[in-house]
């Protein structure tokens, strides 16, 4: 498996081990390997390696993040004050119950 920006190889991931139990069934267990150098954007779904991101925290590669607006917020959250950030934490609550719920039925 490589990055899909930089082609770079990549380390880790989700590892499935899988042992028999004496019952009879098949248990699977994931496990997420802590060294996995690469995420799997949640937005363009493309393999991308942390160097060529600059926040896999955040489960998006570069490109999303800046068009999801979320890389501002992340700017702002790493550059604010603790008081900012409860506003802010706050603020966003707040918006986000005043939306509209948008339900479609049929
Ligand atoms: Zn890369
Ligand atoms: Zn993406």
């Amino acid at each position: 498996m490589n990055c899909d920006i930089c082609g770079n190889g990549l380390r880790g991931g989700i590892e499935a081990l899988k042992g028999a139990q004496s019952g009879g069934k098949t248990l699977v267990r994931l496990f997420a390997d802590p060294d996995r150098n690469w995420i799997e954007c949640s937005g363009c779904s493309r393999i991308v390696c942390s160097d060529c991101c600059d926040h896999p925290d955040t489960g998006l590669c570069d490109a999303c993040l800046e068009q999801s607006g979320l890389f501002e917020e992340l700017q702002f959250v790493e550059n604010c004050s603790l008081d900012e950030l409860e506003e802010f934490m706050h603020g966003k609550r707040k918006g986000m119950g005043d939306e509209p719920s948008a339900t479609c039925e049929g």
